[in-house]
C-alpha cells in the first residue's frame, strides 16, 4: 500500500534529504527551485525518495520528499507534491550505475560552465588530469578522469535514457565509471553509496571545474 511505504520511508531518510537540500542551497548551487536530490529507500530497494518539483531547496520540508517507483519514476502516492521533473535521470542512475544509493543534481556554476564550454566545442566529455581533487571520486586510478557531458534535451526522460544507456554499457564492459556527470548548459549530477558521499563528490567536481577554468584563463 502506497501510504505505508510513504510513512516508513519518511521516518528513515527524509530528514537527511531535507538537511542536505538546505545545505546545498546555501552554497548557491540550487538557485530558484532548481536542483534535486534522492536516496534509495532503506525499506524497499525498488523505491526512491526524491525532492519535490517546484520547491526552493532552501525551504524544503518533510512533506516535500516524494516516494517514486525506481522502475517507472512515477510517484507512489496520489495527491501531494509532484516529484522533481528530473526524476527520470535519478532512476536511470539507480538502475544502471554502480554503487548508486544516493543522487544529487545541482546547478553548481563552475561545473555548469565547464559543461557549456565542452558542448560549444562539440565535445561529449571533459578530460581532467593531475588535480589532487580527482582522488575525491574514489577511483582506482586518480591520475585522470573522463567526465561525460550529456545533451540537455528538453524532454528530460530522453536525458535519462541517454544516461542509462551510457552506464549500462560501461557496466556490461566491466568498467567502473567516474561517479559524476555533466549536462550541457545545465549542471552536474553525482552519486554514491550515501548522500554524504555524493555531496563530497559534488564538492570535488565543482572544485576541479573551478581550477580548470582558472588554469585555462592563465594559459
Ligand atoms: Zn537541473
Amino acid at each position: 500500500m502506497a501510504i505505508t511505504i510513504d510513512q516508513e520511508a519518511r521516518t528513515a531518510l527524509t530528514p537527511d534529504l531535507v538537511t542536505m537540500s538546505r545545505a546545498l542551497y546555501r552554497r548557491g548551487w540550487m538557485e530558484g527551485t532548481s536542483g534535486n536530490l534522492s536516496v534509495r529507500s532503506a525499506d524497499d530497494a525498488s523505491v526512491v525518495l526524491v525532492t519535490a518539483s517546484g520547491r526552493s531547496k532552501g525551504e524544503l520540508a518533510d512533506e516535500d520528499i516524494v516516494p517514486v517507483d525506481l522502475a517507472t519514476a512515477k510517484p507512489l502516492r496520489t495527491g501531494g507534491p509532484r516529484p522533481s521533473a528530473e526524476t527520470s535521470i535519478h532512476t536511470a542512475l539507480y538502475r544502471s550505475a554502480r554503487d548508486c544509493e544516493a543522487v544529487i543534481h545541482a546547478h553548481a556554476p563552475y561545473a555548469t560552465a565547464v559543461a557549456s564550454l565542452a558542448a560549444r566545442r562539440g565535445e561529449s566529455s571533459v578530460r581532467i588530469e593531475d588535480f589532487e581533487l580527482i582522488k575525491g571520486f574514489g577511483l582506482a586510478d586518480p591520475s585522470s578522469v573522463t567526465v561525460p557531458v550529456f545533451p540537455n534535451w528538453p524532454d528530460v526522460p530522453r536525458i535519462g535514457a541517454d544516461v542509462e544507456a551510457h552506464y549500462s554499457a560501461l557496466g556490461a564492459a566491466g568498467d567502473a565509471p567516474v561517479p559524476v556527470l555533466l549536462i550541457a548548459h545545465h549542471g552536474a549530477t553525482v552519486w554514491g553509496p550515501t548522500l554524504e558521499a555524493a555531496r563530497n563528490r559534488l564538492e570535488c567536481l565543482e572544485g576541479i571545474c573551478q581550477l580548470l577554468l582558472l588554469t585555462q584563463q592563465h594559459g
